[in-house]
């Protein structure tokens, strides 16, 4: 029997017999200190308790030899027995609702104990606790990694379906700007053709147009040279019937008119002849030094019964000294006699006919003006006068030559001839030639 102060002992006795009487008792004591020492290492308190309830040994040295139901530990403890029965339950009453201790009790049937010990659990519900939030947490830290995976996962497909559906769009795009490229450029071949056929069109239209101008050219030629020869050698015909009439009427004498206007007809169309070698002979192969007043001269020389028998006015104003000119002298006659006899035609029908010629010189230029007082030059036909076979005047009358050759005629000596029309009313021709200057005439 154990006590506060002293462990206690285990005394196992059996009674020393001598012919059926008891004769003595022998009785081992085993002290129970060394298993008391053991249990000491344990910070939990351990008990072993009799059939009795009684507390034989413990750890807590206070608690030797007390009943079960007398300890009385601390706040938290209380040993209780329950339903009497001591050696199955020794229980551990917790004032508190949930117990910090865990009974674990084990029968010791050879000596009719039960050994019990209060395990404390609250380190092992700290650590549990501990693991749970361990786990808690990882769980956690793996569903919050799993989450951002499932994010980012999710964002991936997303954006993919993003980038999917862009190129898409952007296949679809280009495939439409292809087709309207591939559109636009037939348009182009097509429109590149177009052209060039119109450019085929125009150029073929052009070549017709050219053979036109020279068929109409050569048509206007002809019509103007027929009616010019036909003209004279139907007056020859009659001239020369009548002359045969008179010479068989035995009155000879009387046809001398006849073939006499004859003659006249035939230098008629020898001068006809010689106005269209004018025209297709060239030019510029003799230029020499030409005295214009000595032009003027000649040509009005020639003129001048021409004139006398129109009763025209003829004016000539003429500087006091000479001017000369690169040219050739025959055709700047020529064409000073043509703007004198076209001035002529001009004032046939006008009641005071005048022509008035002038030659003077302007800076290097020396200028000869032919004006009249005729009808003047139609606004219409003032463009055309210079073509070839251009005229107004009746068949017979003019070829339509004169003012082209003229007009070739002074530009091969680097000059201008112009045609306008007076304020006064009639016609003003102005021709202007470079003048020969005093150096290269020396040289001559
Ligand atoms: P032609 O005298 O044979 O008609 P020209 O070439 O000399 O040929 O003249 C062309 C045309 O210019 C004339 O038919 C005429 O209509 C016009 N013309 C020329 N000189 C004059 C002028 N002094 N006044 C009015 N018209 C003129």
């Amino acid at each position: 029997e154990g006590s506060a102060s002293r462990p206690a002992s285990y005394v196992f006795a059996s009674p020393v017999r001598l012919e059926g009487q008891t004769v003595g008792v022998l009785a081992v004591m085993v002290s129970l200190a060394v298993v008391e020492q053991a249990w000491a290492l344990s910070k939990d308190p351990i008990i072993a308790i009799d059939s009795d309830g009684q507390i034989l040994v413990s750890n807590v040295a206070s608690w030797r030899g007390l009943s079960v139901s007398e300890v009385e530990t601390d706040a938290d403890l209380r040993l209780v027995i329950e339903d009497g029965s001591p050696s199955n339950f020794v229980q551990l009453a917790n004032r508190r609702p949930r117990s910090s201790r865990l009974e674990l009790g084990k029968p010791l049937t050879v000596l009719g104990w039960n050994v019990v010990i209060f395990a404390d659990t609250t380190e092992a519900r700290r650590q549990s606790a501990r693991a749970m939030v361990i786990a808690l947490l990882l769980c956690v830290i793996v569903g919050g990694v799993l989450w951002a995976m499932l994010n980012r996962r999710e964002e991936q497909v997303r954006r993919s379906r993003r980038n999917q559906a862009a190129s898409l769009r952007l296949e679809r795009r280009v495939r439409s700007r292809t087709t309207e490229l591939r559109r636009a450029n037939a348009q182009l071949e097509q429109e590149v053709r177009d052209r060039q056929q119109a450019e085929s069109d125009l150029r073929q239209a052009q070549a017709e147009l050219v053979q036109a101008a020279k068929l109409a050219t050569l048509g206007k030629m002809s019509a103007a040279l027929s009616h010019e020869y036909n003209q004279p050698l139907a007056a020859i015909k009659s001239d020369a019937e009548i002359a045969e009439m008179l010479i068989a009427r035995g009155t000879p004498g009387k046809a001398a008119a006849n073939l006499g206007r004859i003659g006249g007809m035939v230098d008629r169309m020898a001068e006809i002849a010689r106005t269209l070698k004018g025209f297709s002979r060239r030019a510029g192969t003799d230029i020499k030094p030409v005295s214009l007043r000595q032009v003027i001269d000649e040509a009005l020389l020639l003129l001048m019964p021409q004139i006398k028998q129109n009763g025209v006015e003829l004016k000539t104003s003429l500087p006091q000294d000479d001017i000369i000119v690169r040219g050739g002298k025959i055709r700047l006659e020529q064409v000073v006699m043509n703007l004198v006899s076209n001035a002529l035609d001009a004032v046939r029908s006008a009641s005071e006919p005048r022509i008035e010629l002038t030659l003077e010189r302007t800076g290097s230029h020396a200028v000869i003006t032919v004006s009249d007082n005729g009808g003047g030059i139609d606004a219409e036909v003032l463009p055309q006068i210079f073509d070839p076979f251009f005229t107004t005047k009746d068949v017979g009358l003019g070829l339509g030559l004169g003012l082209s050759i003229a007009y070739k005629i002074v530009h091969d000596f680097s000059g201008t001839l112009a045609a306008e029309n007076d304020e006064a009313g009639g016609a003003r021709f102005v021709m202007r030639i470079p003048m020969q200057d005093a150096q290269t005439l020396a040289a001559e």
